[in-house]
């Protein structure tokens, strides 16, 4: 059950050249805590991937990488207006959408086609037009990789914010996500703010879906066509004075309110006005997506080194010209 040196490239969708000490694929409780008392007498570190879509690998992973394969799906309760349903974490987050749209549990149609796995969506609170899935997680059954220890956490245990939570601040890495609870209401009440949703006049459930499939596919590459992580930065949220100057001295940077006084800028928008979309290294052919300049791909298959080496160009250049510093989205993996 423990597989030695194997090999993580086809294990992240950055597809950067990585190699495990040691990994496990668990699809069970009883399983992950198998592989954990293995860990517990080899004293060696735990980590857990995923679809690896969110990942930065290291050409060598030291310790133990878990595979996360928990499946598993059981409705808990069920109001007048909602369903409250446990999701086996080791599942594919877009199968979900589809299967709980499909069902009449609505309200994750806007997060059609993001790659990964119900258990990672906490872990960066995962958002696309203008929805969190916080909004729907009711709570989030946890294991501790050092302790053992189960715990739930609900919702407000799990400090959720933009593209942020628990697991990603104070408690990152010490817990693998085994369960998430969502509470989904039978009343479908689309979210359109986004532009390309605009057009949309009462869509049905599927065709929200179908619309959003359709405009991510026109405009992001298929991560296991052509090696990615999504949007390589954040967006940068800036007080308002910072926001204010920002649009004296470049008139039509988008700005968004971000709450509490605070403003978000595009991330994608700052490096395509600072001269990097669709710009490579010649040598290491890593570079940014001609439709989305945040995206970088990796179409080498080329180590994590040269992708951060290429994007700490993206960010210094970004800082110079507008004094702000692009944080990295994805996680380092090893
Ligand atoms: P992985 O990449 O395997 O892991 C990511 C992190 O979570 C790692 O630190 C890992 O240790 C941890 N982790 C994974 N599973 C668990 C678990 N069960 N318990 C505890 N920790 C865990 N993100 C968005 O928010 N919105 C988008 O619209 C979006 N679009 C994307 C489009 C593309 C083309 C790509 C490649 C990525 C996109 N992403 C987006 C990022 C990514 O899909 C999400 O972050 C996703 O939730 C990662 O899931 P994963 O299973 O691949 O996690
Ligand atoms: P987009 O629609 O071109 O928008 C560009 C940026 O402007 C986005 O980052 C978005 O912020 C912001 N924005 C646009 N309209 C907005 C509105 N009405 N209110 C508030 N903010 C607005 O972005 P895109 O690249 O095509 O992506 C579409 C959606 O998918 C976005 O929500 C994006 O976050 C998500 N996505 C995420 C990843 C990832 O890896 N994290 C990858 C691909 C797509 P937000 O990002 O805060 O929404």
């Amino acid at each position: 059950m423990i597989i030695r040196n194997l090999d993580l490239q086809p294990h992240q969708t950055m597809a950067c050249a990585s190699q495990a000490e040691a990994a496990a694929r668990v699809r069970s409780l009883a399983e992950l805590r198998e592989a954990l008392a293995w860990a517990a007498v080899q004293g060696c570190p735990v980590r857990v991937l995923g679809e690896g879509s969110n990942v930065l690998a290291a050409e060598r992973v030291d310790g133990l990488t878990l595979i996360n394969e928990m499946v598993g799906l059981q409705v808990v309760r069920q109001s007048d207006t909602t369903v409250t349903v446990d999701v086996g974490s080791g599942i594919n987050w877009h199968w979900w959408v589809r299967f709980s749209s499909a069902q009449g549990w609505h309200g994750l149609e806007n997060l059609a086609l993001i790659p990964g796995t119900v258990g990672a969506a906490p872990v960066q609170n995962i958002g696309a037009y203008g929805v969190e899935v916080e909004a729907f997680v009711e709570q989030v059954e946890a294991l501790n990789l050092r302790s053992g220890e189960q715990r739930i956490f609900r919702h407000k245990d799990c400090a959720f914010s933009y593209r942020d939570s628990v697991f990603k601040g104070a408690e990152r890495e010490l817990w693998l996500i085994t369960r998430v609870r969502f509470c989904l209401p039978f009343h479908f009440s689309p979210v359109l703010t986004y532009g390309p949703l605009q057009s949309l006049q009462n869509p049905t459930p599927r065709g929200l879906i179908d619309q959003v499939c359709q405009v991510r596919q026109q405009k992001l590459p298929n991560p296991w066509q052509m090696p990615n992580a999504g949007s390589f930065f954040t967006n940068p949220v800036v007080d308002q004075a910072q926001a204010d100057a920002l649009q004296k001295a470049f008139p039509g940077i988008p700005v968004f309110p971000a709450g509490q006084g605070r403003c978000k800028l595009a991330a994608g928008w700052l490096i395509d006005q600072a001269g990097w979309k669709g710009q490579s290294d010649p040598e290491s052919g890593v570079g940014t997506w001609p439709q989305q300049a945040l995206v970088i791909v990796n179409p080498q298959k080329r180590p994590r080194s040269d992708v951060l080496a290429f994007a700490e160009r993206i960010q210094e250049a970004v800082e110079d010209r507008y004094e702000v510093r692009l944080e990295r989205e994805p996680r380092l993996f090893g």
